[in-house]
């Protein structure tokens, strides 16, 4: 039986090793899931919105010691590790409030005496999900489904083992019955056989291109439903009549925070030719003032990158874009699993950085100089997660937004993920919703009701 290492990316030490679970032992787990499926679809609203509570009351009681396996696992510094967790909790607690109502019964006029659509659980539904927001990306799938009266089955990324085994415990602690979320301890080339079994109703999976692709290929041969939810190249969109102080400290965050891995930070800056000299002497002070180091230190804003050779990825596209032409402002290297926060300028379409998704701290500026140049440069790309407008002209920012080929367009604000907007994306970014009413109805029979008397 294989065996699964966790190590701490910024000392390099072995935290824990997880011993693989068998076929037979997955096999297990998905029939209790099934079974108990059976019972849990069964349960009151208020019944689930009790234990949904519980769990974000347990999430916030016990934040600091979640928080530690993630950022000893993959880094995270320990302020958005707490962060993290804290926004954990107001998903089960949004769930807990909203599911019943985004699952009414929808009266439909036809020609029955009475038609209508009933909102109903498919049954056990498998997630596969990446490390890097390692309990936001699970919470935000299972909350909707638990609330729904599904059941979740986890694969999580063999790197966050530690944190997969805390979500399932934090569900049992919550009360929640055996097997109605579940962890499996396996790696990626099992997860074929999980998605076969007849007692998987659905897949979803958070995670990069050629993983999402793999997936749906077999769901899609299984016929069972997917969801992908994949990488993404947002772009920074800067008019010259933005607010200069403001924009730069937010496409900083945008960028930077959790080091750079992110699917939806803000990887390309598109800004006007006529402000971008002021505006990148700016950001460069306050990417000079970001702080890195220690990620277990309270001030530390910059960890290390989950693993080393996911920073060797990096630093592989910095280098060919600069071979390139593009020019290196700040930063540039790597030691180990660290990276330096870097930012380039003179970048064009056909660089890596521009065109490839950067997993990292490392920010790509190319100038515009109309307005027509700016949504193509923000579309050349073959993601479509979302995008950031930064100007004064609200209504004009508004009009231009729907040329834009995205899941979503955030206005003079960086795109993040809140309970009750819709997040998702188009083009390689995947398709399927997560989060708000369009979340929690994608795992769901919307089952047609008519009669007449
Ligand atoms: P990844 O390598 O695709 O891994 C994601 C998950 O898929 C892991 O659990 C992984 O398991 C599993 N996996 C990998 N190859 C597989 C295969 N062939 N079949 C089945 N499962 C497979 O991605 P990552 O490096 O962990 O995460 C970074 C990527 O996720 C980025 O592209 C990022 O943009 C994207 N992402 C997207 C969103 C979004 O909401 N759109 C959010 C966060 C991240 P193992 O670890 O065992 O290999």
């Amino acid at each position: 039986m294989s065996t699964t290492v966790s190590r701490n990316p910024y000392t390099g030490d072995e935290i824990n090793s997880y011993k693989n679970y068998s076929k037979q032992k997955v096999a297990e787990i998905i029939d209790k899931a099934d079974k108990q499926f059976y019972n849990w679809r069964e349960t009151s609203f208020a019944e689930r919105k009790k234990l949904m509570l519980a769990a974000a009351s347990e999430l916030i009681k016990n934040k600091e010691e979640y928080a530690n396996t993630m950022t000893l696992e993959m880094g995270k510094p320990i302020t958005q590790a707490i962060a993290e967790i804290e926004k954990c909790a107001w998903v089960c607690e949004y769930y807990a409030q909203n599911a019943e109502k985004h699952l009414e019964n929808e009266v439909i006029k036809s020609d029955a005496y009475k038609s209508y659509v009933s909102f109903e659980p498919l049954g056990a539904v498998l997630a596969v999900m990446p490390w890097n927001y390692p309990y936001w990306q699970v919470f935000r799938f299972a909350a909707p489904a638990l609330m729904a009266g599904n059941i979740g089955v986890l694969k999580h990324a063999s790197n966050v083992f530690g944190c997969a085994l805390n979500i399932e415990k934090i569900f049992k602690r919550a009360g929640f019955p055996d097997y109605c979320f579940s962890t499996l301890l396996i790696g990626g080339k099992d997860v074929e056989a999980v998605i076969e079994n007849k007692k998987i109703k659905a897949v979803t999976l958070t995670g990069s291109g050629p993983a999402g692709a793999s997936v749906a290929s077999i769901a899609g041969k299984n016929i069972k439903k997917s969801v992908l939810e994949l990488g993404g190249s947002n772009a920074l969109v800067v008019f010259k009549d933005c607010d200069i102080e403001k924009t730069v400290d937010t496409c900083v965050q945008a960028r930077f925070q959790n080091t750079g891995q992110s699917c939806i930070a803000g990887k390309r800056l598109l800004i006007d030719a006529s402000i971008s000299e002021e505006f990148t002497e700016k950001l460069l002070v306050k990417v000079r003032e970001l702080k890195a180091g220690n990620p277990m230190d309270e001030d530390t804003f910059i960890g290390t990158m989950a693993r080393e050779d996911l920073a060797e990825d990096l630093e592989k596209q910095v280098n060919e874009s600069i071979k390139a032409g593009a020019k290196l402002l700040i930063g540039g290297k790597r030691q180990g699993a660290f990276f330096e926060p870097t930012v380039l300028t003179n970048v064009t379409k056909s660089m890596a950085v521009f065109k490839e998704e950067t997993f990292g701290p490392a920010l790509a500026i190319t100038t515009f100089k109309t307005e027509e140049e700016a949504v193509e440069l923000s579309n050349n790309s073959k993601f479509g997660l979302g995008v950031s407008l930064f100007t004064k002209d609200v209504k004009r920012a508004e009009t231009l937004a729907f040329q834009f080929e995205e899941g979503a367009v955030f206005i003079n604000e960086l795109v993040k993920s809140d309970p009750r907007l819709p997040f998702g994306g188009i083009k390689e970014s995947g398709y399927g919703r997560e989060l708000s009413k369009y979340g929690i109805r994608e795992f769901i029979n919307k089952k047609t009701i008519y009669i007449n008397k």
